[in-house]
């Protein structure tokens, strides 16, 4: 049966930032710096640590994306601790963890959490009113992969 997960109004947002994409998330992050001030902020070890810096103020910070801390994300939201993802990732460079990437991408999907890829969805995503007020976000249903992993 589909069920039901409840996004609050301070959301819990995950950003992460490939290098050459660091520089336009903390730009984005400075320029939403009051939006942003109303929820609850982690990331990804360098990037959590260049919001902090950037931002004045406290951000959970995981391991370095690859060392883990994509897949600490994914696991994240897979547990329903993590509300919306902000993802600047890069689409010019490979990644040594691309997996964990896709996995990550993969898992926001699964889970049907609001995420942004680029500055642009960032916006639309940031200044959308669901934003700032308790969201009722609906969870596919997957009984049936439960089941099959049980036989
Ligand atoms: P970092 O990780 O924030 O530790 O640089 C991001 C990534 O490359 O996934």
């Amino acid at each position: 049966m589909e069920q039901k997960r409840i996004l609050g109004a301070r959301k819990r947002i995950a950003l992460v930032a490939h290098d050459n994409k660091k520089k336009e998330l903390m730009d984005w992050a400075v320029y939403n710096k009051t939006a942003l001030s109303r929820h609850e902020l982690l990331g990804t070890g360098t990037t959590g640590r260049l919001i902090e810096e950037s931002l004045d103020r406290s951000v959970k910070k995981l391991l370095s994306g690859p060392l883990g801390g994509d897949q600490q994300i994914g696991a994240l939201i897979a547990e329903g601790q993590v509300d919306v993802l902000i993802f600047f990732w890069d689409p010019m460079e490979a990644q040594p963890h691309d997996p964990d990437i896709k996995a990550l991408l993969r898992l926001a999907v699964t889970w049907n959490i609001p995420f942004a890829c680029d500055r642009a969805t960032a916006d639309f995503l940031l200044t959308s009113p669901l934003m700032h007020e308790a969201y009722c976000c609906t969870i596919p249903d997957y009984s049936n992969y439960i089941k099959r992993e049980m036989r």
